[in-house]
């Protein structure tokens, strides 16, 4: 699988100061955040999207993320994880976004 541009923020290519880290994945905040929080989770292994993952590495980012959101949006947040062209997946490697600081919208988009 060719590098994308979360390769290149794992490999310090790309300078991004993590907010949290350990051995299985890393958080940092969105460049083009969406909501007052936006942070991004994703594992170091380069899976494309939720589907492709180990079970242990896709509930190990999951946890992390709501816990992450708990932490800076006691008030609620939303996790999610685009898939695939409709879904809106820009970035070929998973991630789960964390948005809160504000009441959000439903349905999405
Ligand atoms: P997707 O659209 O694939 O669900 O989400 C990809 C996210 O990555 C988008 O919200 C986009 O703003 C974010 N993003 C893309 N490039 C960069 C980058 O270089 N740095 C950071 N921090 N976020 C990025």
């Amino acid at each position: 699988m060719a590098q994308t541009i979360f390769g290149k923020i794992l490999s310090g290519e790309i300078p991004v100061e993590f907010v949290y880290e350990d051995e299985v994945c890393v958080a940092f905040n969105d460049v083009a955040p969406q909501a007052p929080v936006h942070i991004l989770v994703i594992p170091r292994q380069p899976f494309e999207d939720a589907p492709t993952a180990d079970t242990s590495t896709l509930g190990h980012i999951l946890s992390i993320a709501a816990k992450l959101g708990k932490e800076r949006c006691p008030n609620g947040f939303r996790l999610v994880t685009n898939i695939g062209e409709d879904g809106g997946q820009s970035v070929l490697h998973l991630h789960v976004h964390v948005l809160g600081g504000r009441a959000l919208g439903w349905p999405p988009g």
